[in-house]
């Protein structure tokens, strides 16, 4: 049997690394080294309730752990096989108890494709991750199919980009294939900077080995010889897995000159981003991977034909490239059958804000908005009511409460002004104020502005001032209708998609909240 403790972000601030080593202790304690193997996995997602431990072969899950609860669990759990009731989680409306965690209700609607097997695998060992199958996708593209049938197998799968957008990944991929180059590049973009959002950090962390073999598998597919990983400075432990992953994955074989012996060559190189936002911007990232200024370009030509020292670069975010093993694996048919008619697979959500369960989720496409915050994340706290929804971080958008039979799909969400960007879902619950919650962003956004174009530079500052006198009911006549046209100019005027979609929470607010904007205006003025 095997213990496996959640060392994902959530449980590292909940104190999860004492009950890390109560275990270790415990377990030398008892001689049970042959016996009991102890696991310390990447995110369970379930984080409002960590620290997390759950137990192989049985899935008896317990929540809330602390150090002086292990001596117990090894006891009576691990060795007794029987079920400490205090630990089992119990749902706060029902009062039910749930020893299994397949039975707990934030895990039963979810589809956990991507980190599922986060809480089954140490996210530092390859063995783990070839153990339940890893690198089999890697083995039969190089091995069974052509460059050109992988590529045909995404873009039957329909796959599309998870960082924002949602451009297809295969057209995507077969652009820069087509490119004519000596060194074609592909990149993993693992910045992040999306507030709320820890989705990325879930899946490099808890299986650093589904992105590499998907990137692998891209560059194969695309005909790539390098690959760039770029991500954040400032985790210890997304930095360690994914250097140690990387490390392995060489001594492996499955990285470097010809890939398990197929003739492929193909290495990577990790670079950090410098703490600014608009690094994760695809041409600003490009810059600073080769060591200038991230600062975005126009990009009248694109990445993919021209990137990383003008050679055509393919960048997918961390979540797409990890789908890429999946569909390999299973096949395009079965991928499409997962999800809507234009969104496929699974997304991982990242919830937070007014909510019963923050942490981080995955559902099929397809899952209602309203199954996500209350089968899954159970319901606004405290009593209070729902008011609205907030997708895509500082650059998405909010949806009223009585729009939350939406479905989560790319298009659907677009077209209600929520759209999903990289999967930051925040709750907001009748005491918010939607004046506040706007200013919030655009001062994050009038921070992160790089400079470099004047519409960005000097309307967010405008917007800005508007805002905040509108927050505090000293607004003008006409200041409604000065925000709306800086917002217009913006749009159709910053040269990257920071600028470009800096007001695209403003206006979805204005969309369904105008009266609370209005009431800003002072009366006498
Ligand atoms: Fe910089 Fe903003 Fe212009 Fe983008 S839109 S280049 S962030 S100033």
């Amino acid at each position: 049997s095997y213990i496996s403790v959640c060392a994902g972000t959530g449980c590292l601030g909940l104190g999860n690394e004492a009950v890390i080593s109560a275990f270790e202790t415990e377990i030398k304690k008892q001689s049970l080294e042959a016996k009991v193997e102890l696991r310390v996995t990447g995110c369970h997602g379930f984080c409002e309730q960590g620290p997390n431990v759950a137990i192989y072969p049985e899935d008896i899950y317990y929540t809330q752990v602390a150090a002086g609860d292990v001596p117990e669990i090894i006891t009576r759990t691990v060795l007794g096989k029987k079920v400490i009731d205090r630990l089992v989680y119990t749902d706060p409306h029902t009062g039910e108890k749930s020893v299994y965690q397949s039975d707990i209700p934030f895990y039963k609607k979810q589809m956990r494709q991507l980190i599922g097997n986060n809480t089954r695998i140490d996210s530092r060992s390859i063995d783990d991750y070839i153990g339940i199958g890893g690198y089999g996708a890697l083995s039969k593209a190089l091995f069974e199919m052509t460059p050109e049938q992988v590529l045909d197998e995404v873009k039957k799968a329909n796959l599309r980009g998870r960082g924002g957008g949602g451009f297809a990944a295969g057209r995507k991929w077969e652009t820069t294939r087509n490119a004519q180059a000596d060194v074609k590049y592909v990149i993993v973009n693992g910045h992040e900077g999306e507030p709320g959002a820890t989705m990325d950090r879930a899946i490099f962390t808890g299986n650093p080995h589904s992105v590499l073999e998907g990137l692998i598998i891209g560059a194969y597919a695309i005909g790539a010889q390098k690959g760039f990983i770029y991500t954040r400075h400032d985790s210890p432990q997304l930095k360690n897995n994914i250097y140690l992953a990387i490390d392995k994955a060489r001594e492996y074989g499955l990285l470097g000159d010809n890939i398990l012996g197929s003739g492929f060559d193909f290495d990577v190189e990790v670079h950090f981003d410098v703490g600014i936002f608009v690094s994760g911007e695809s041409s600003a990232l490009m810059r600073s991977i080769e060591g200038k200024n991230p600062e975005p370009r126009p990009k009248y030509i694109r990445t993919s034909v021209s990137g990383v020292w003008d050679k055509p670069s393919n960048l997918n975010n961390v979540e797409t490239w990890a789908n890429v093993p999946l569909i390999i694996d299973k096949g395009a048919d079965w991928y499409a059958g997962i999800g809507t008619e234009h969104s496929k697979g699974s997304k991982l959500i990242s919830l937070s804000g007014n909510i019963v369960n923050s942490g981080v989720v995955e559902v099929e496409f397809g899952t209602t908005i309203r199954e996500i915050i209350y089968d899954i994340g159970g319901g606004i706290p405290n009593g209070k009511k729902l008011k609205a929804v907030h997708f895509g971080g500082a650059m998405g958008g909010s949806m009223p409460a009585s729009l939350i039979d939406t479905p989560l799909d790319f298009d659907a969400l677009k077209e209600v002004s929520a759209p999903m960007g990289a999967g930051a879902l925040m709750v907001m619950d009748e005491d918010t104020n939607m004046v506040d919650m706007n200013r919030f962003f655009l001062e994050f956004l009038t921070n992160e502005s790089c400079g470099k174009c004047v519409p960005c530079r000097e309307g967010l500052k405008q917007m800005l001032k508007v805002l905040i006198r509108l927050s505090k009911g000293e607004g003008k006549q006409g200041d409604i209708e000065l925000l709306e046209e800086i917002a217009e100019v913006l749009s159709v005027s910053a040269l990257c998609s920071l600028g470009k979609t800096a007001s695209d929470p403003l206006k979805s607010s204005l969309r369904y909240f105008r009266d609370e904007y209005e009431a800003g205006i002072k009366k006498t003025a």
